[in-house]
């Protein structure tokens, strides 16, 4: 079933864009057969249950964070993460820097932005990213690197909404790269997208699509 569905998915995904597998709430089994079909890339929103399916799962799996992440809980993904995608804050950023430190490595990190009209959704606007890279302190950091910019759509029906908020994240995107990254080959993801709208997003250009519910099935949160 799985392995079905991530075959079916990839098959509609050109060969630059990676696929993350989002399998948050779902049972360490599940990943494992995510893992057999030849998947290595996974999302997870809870910094705790992210460790703990690391700890027991194989190590060349890619760990993406994709969730709200908090800054005292950093630390429980700080030694493994290849990708936080969340960053909302230079508050948070730093806390990421701190325990990129103690953990001797450079954390890759997304600016989380704020595409969707639902109020509920997190990330920044562009003055407020500006404000962050344009800091004295983001500037100061060694154990952090800014690799592009993430985003949410609205949960609508209405997929020309949708694309045009994909739009406008690539723009940023493209703002953020000329003013600030020029020649930085690091700085060169869009994440964007998931189970109803990834090829929407692909078409915008994401270079990353997360994709749960599709490949898993639905989630059971009660
Ligand atoms: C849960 C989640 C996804 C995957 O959503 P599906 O609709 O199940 O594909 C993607 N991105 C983020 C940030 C999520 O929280």
């Amino acid at each position: 079933m799985v392995k079905e569905n991530i075959l079916k998915i990839l098959s509609t995904v050109p060969s630059n864009v990676r696929l993350i597998a989002v399998s948050k709430t779902k049972p360490v089994e599940m990943l494992q057969e995510a893992y057999d079909a030849g998947q290595r890339l996974f999302g997870e929103n809870k910094a705790l249950e992210m460790r703990d399916k690391h700890a027991v799962l194989p190590t060349d799996i890619e760990w993406h964070f994709i969730g709200h992440l908090q800054t005292n809980k950093v630390k429980y993904i700080a030694p493994f993460v290849s990708l936080i995608h969340s960053i909302d804050s230079l508050q948070l950023l730093s806390a990421v820097e701190k325990e990129g430190k103690k953990n001797g490595r450079v954390i890759d990190c997304l600016l989380q932005f704020h595409i969707a009209s639902e109020e509920t959704k997190f990330g920044l606007d562009i003055d407020e990213a500006r404000h962050l890279l344009e800091s004295e302190e983001f500037k100061s950091m060694c154990n952090v690197r800014i690799c592009g910019v993430m985003g949410m759509a609205t949960n609508t029906d209405n997929m020309d909404k949708v694309r045009s908020e994909f739009a406008n994240l690539k723009n940023i995107f493209t703002l953020l790269k000329n003013d600030y990254f020029k020649g930085q080959d690091c700085f060169r993801e869009i994440s964007m997208g998931m189970s109803h709208d990834y090829r929407i997003a692909i078409e915008e250009g994401a270079t990353l699509v997360r994709v749960g519910s599709s490949i898993f099935g639905a989630r059971n949160y009660a």
